[in-house]
C-alpha cells in the first residue's frame, strides 16, 4: 500500500478560524490526541509571529512523541536581506524543532504587488532562505503558496519558484491553493505538470475551501501523484476553513488504498474530532462527514426498515470504521422498527405492543412540541417506563420557584422542592443563579441521599428554543439538557407553555435515564 503523509496544520492555520484561540496547554492536549492518532507532522504555529507560539514551542521540547514530527511554520527572508539575520527566520530556528515549514510567493501578482520586489529577488529569497535552514541540519517543508492561482497568471515564473526551492535543497514541495478557488481537474493536472517536472522531490498539498472543494482538491492532488497532505482537524480554518482531515484520512484509506496513519489508528477519529472541537470551545459540527453525530442516522421509515434487514443497506461504510455508529432517529416519521432498534440500542427488553405505545405518546408529544431527535435520552426514559417490572424513582407533589428583583440584592431564584420517594416526602430548598438552576440544586438535594452518584452529574448544556413565535410571551418553549457524567453524555427534551415546567421535565428525564439506564442504579 502506498502512503501519504498526513501533516496536521490544526493549531496554525486551523486557530486562523473566527471564535478559536488556543492556549498553549490547549495546543499540547491537541499534539497529544493528533500523536495518538499517528500523524507524521504535525504543525505547531508560527514562533515569529506571537509569544503564545514561542511558548509552545519551548513547552513541546520536554514531550517525547511516539510518531508526529514537530513543524514551525513561518515565511522566507524579508527582501534585501538575508536569512541569518533576518528576526523571523531566527525565530524559526530558536524553535527547534526538526521540520522547519517555509511559505513563500509564487504568484506574481503578490511579488510585484504584495512584496514590492523584482521576480529575481523573490527566486533569491527563497533560494537564500531554503538553502540557510538545510545546511542546519532542518527537514524543510516549502509552501508554495497561491499556487495554482500563480500558475494560471504566470505559469513558467510559478515554476521558477519551485525550482528555487528545490535548487536550495527544499525536502517537500507543497502546492497551496491559498484561496481555495481551484477546481479538482485544474489541480490532478498542475500536480502531474510539477511531478513531471521534479521527479526527485515529494509533492505536497495545502486546500482552503472557499469553493467548497478542499477535500476534493486533496484528493485529486493525490491522484496526481502528491504524497503529502496538509489539513486540520474538523476543517477549522480561515473563512470557510481548511481541508478536513476527518474526511481526507478516511477517504484515503478506506476508498483509496492509501495508508496514512498506523494499523487500528482511524477508530479514534470520532472520538479525535469531538475532543478538538470540545478544546476548541465549538459545539461539535453534527453534519461531519464520518465523524459526525448525524453521519450515520436513520430517520425515514422505509430506510430504518431496511436497515434492519441488511445493516449495509443505506450507509455507504461501516462507521465503527472511524469510531462513529449507527443511529436510528426517531420522529414522527418513524414506524415501529425505529422504536424498536432504540430499544435494542439502550439494551431494553420492549415488546411489540409496548414499543406502539411509546411510539403512539411520542407522536402525541411531537404535536405539542417537542423535538426527540438530539434528546435520545428522552425516549430511553419512556421505553423503560414501559417494562413491567417499572418504578418511578420517585413522585413530585410540589415544585414552587420564585424569583425575585429586590433592591440593594439583586436578582434571586429559590425553588422548593417535595417529592414521594418510596413512601418519603422529603422537602427541599434552594437557591441557584436563576429558577432553573435553583430547581436542578433542590431536586439533587433531595435525591442525593439516596442517589449520591448524583453528585458526578453536571448539566453540560441547556438550551431554550421558542415555538410558534407568533403567540409572543405564550409561545410553546422547548427546552434540551445535556448531561455529563465523565466520557458519558446524555440529552433530554421537555416542552410546554411554561418554560419552568418544560425545564423539569427534562431534568427529570435526565436524572431518570442518567440513573436507571446509563448506570443501572438500583432502588434501595
Ligand atoms: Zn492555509
Amino acid at each position: 500500500m502506498k502512503q501519504v503523509y498526513i501533516y496536521d496544520t490544526t493549531l496554525r492555520d486551523g486557530t486562523q478560524r473566527e471564535g478559536i484561540s488556543l492556549s498553549v496547554a490547549d495546543k499540547l492536549r491537541i499534539t497529544r490526541l493528533l500523536d495518538d492518532l499517528g500523524v507524521a507532522y504535525i504543525e505547531g504555529g508560527w514562533p515569529g509571529s506571537n509569544p503564545k507560539d514561542a511558548a509552545y514551542f519551548e513547552a513541546i521540547q520536554g514531550i517525547t512523541l511516539k510518531h508526529a514530527r514537530i513543524a514551525a511554520f513561518g515565511s522566507t527572508c524579508r527582501k534585501h536581506s538575508q536569512p541569518q539575520d533576518d528576526e523571523n527566520i531566527r525565530a524559526l530556528v530558536d524553535a527547534q524543532t526538526p521540520v522547519v515549514t517555509l511559505v513563500g510567493k509564487t504568484s506574481m501578482l503578490h511579488v510585484t504587488e504584495v512584496l514590492q520586489t523584482t521576480p529575481e529577488e523573490n527566486l533569491r529569497i527563497i533560494y537564500d532562505s531554503v538553502r540557510y535552514l538545510k545546511t542546519l541540519g532542518k527537514e524543510v517543508i516549502y509552501d508554495a503558496e497561491h499556487f495554482f492561482d500563480g500558475s494560471k497568471l504566470d505559469p513558467h515564473y510559478a515554476l521558477q519558484t519551485l525550482q528555487a526551492a528545490v535548487d536550495g535543497g527544499a525536502d517537500w514541495i507543497v502546492l497551496c491553493d491559498t484561496n481555495g478557488g481551484s477546481l479538482p481537474w485544474e489541480v490532478t493536472r498542475l500536480v502531474e505538470i510539477v511531478r513531471a517536472m521534479f521527479p526527485e522531490t515529494p509533492l505536497g498539498i495545502h486546500t482552503h475551501n472557499d469553493a467548497e472543494l478542499a477535500v476534493a482538491n486533496t484528493l485529486a492532488a493525490v491522484q496526481g501523484g502528491a504524497t503529502q497532505v496538509q489539513g486540520t482537524i474538523n476543517g477549522y480554518g480561515e473563512r470557510c476553513g481548511n481541508a478536513n482531515l476527518c474526511s481526507i484520512i478516511p477517504d484515503l484509506e478506506i476508498k483509496m488504498g492509501y495508508y496514512c496513519v498506523p494499523e487500528g489508528a482511524l477508530r479514534h477519529l470520532t472520538h479525535l474530532s469531538r475532543t478538538v472541537a470540545e478544546i476548541a470551545n465549538l459545539a461539535p459540527d453534527q453534519h461531519l462527514a464520518y465523524v459526525g453525530k448525524s453521519a450515520f442516522a436513520h430517520k425515514g421509515g422505509i430506510h430504518v426498515a431496511a436497515i434492519r434487514r441488511n445493516v449495509d443497506s443505506y450507509q455507504h461504510i461501516d462507521p465503527a470504521l472511524v469510531g462513529n455508529e449507527m443511529r436510528i432517529l426517531v420522529s414522527d416519521l418513524s414506524g415501529r422498527g425505529n422504536v424498536l432498534s432504540k430499544a435494542e440500542e439502550f439494551g431494553l427488553d420492549v415488546t411489540d405492543a409496548a414499543a406502539i405505545r411509546v411510539l403512539d405518546k411520542i407522536k402525541a408529544l411531537e404535536n405539542v412540541g417537542y423535538v426527540f431527535e438530539g434528546a435520545e435520552a428522552s425516549i430511553a426514559v419512556r421505553l423503560y417506563r414501559e417494562q413491567s417490572d417499572y418504578r418511578p424513582l420517585f413522585t413530585l407533589i410540589d415544585f414552587t420557584v420564585i424569583v425575585e428583583d429586590r433592591r440593594g440584592r439583586g436578582q434571586l431564584a429559590e425553588a422548593m422542592v417535595k417529592i414521594d420517594l418510596e413512601g418519603d416526602v422529603i422537602h427541599t430548598a434552594a437557591e441557584g443563579n436563576g429558577p432553573v438552576n435553583a430547581l436542578d440544586l433542590a431536586l439533587r438535594k433531595a435525591l442525593i441521599p439516596r442517589y449520591p452518584q448524583l453528585h458526578d452529574f453536571q448539566l453540560a448544556d441547556y438550551k431554550v428554543r421558542i415555538l410558534d413565535g407568533a403567540n409572543g410571551t405564550a409561545a410553546t418553549t422547548r427546552v434540551l439538557i445535556d448531561t455529563q457524567n465523565g466520557a458519558k453524555r446524555w440529552s433530554t427534551v421537555g416542552a410546554g407553555t411554561n418554560i419552568i415546567q418544560a425545564s423539569w421535565l427534562a431534568l427529570v428525564d435526565s436524572v431518570e435515564y442518567g440513573l436507571k439506564i446509563a448506570y443501572d442504579v438500583v432502588n434501595v
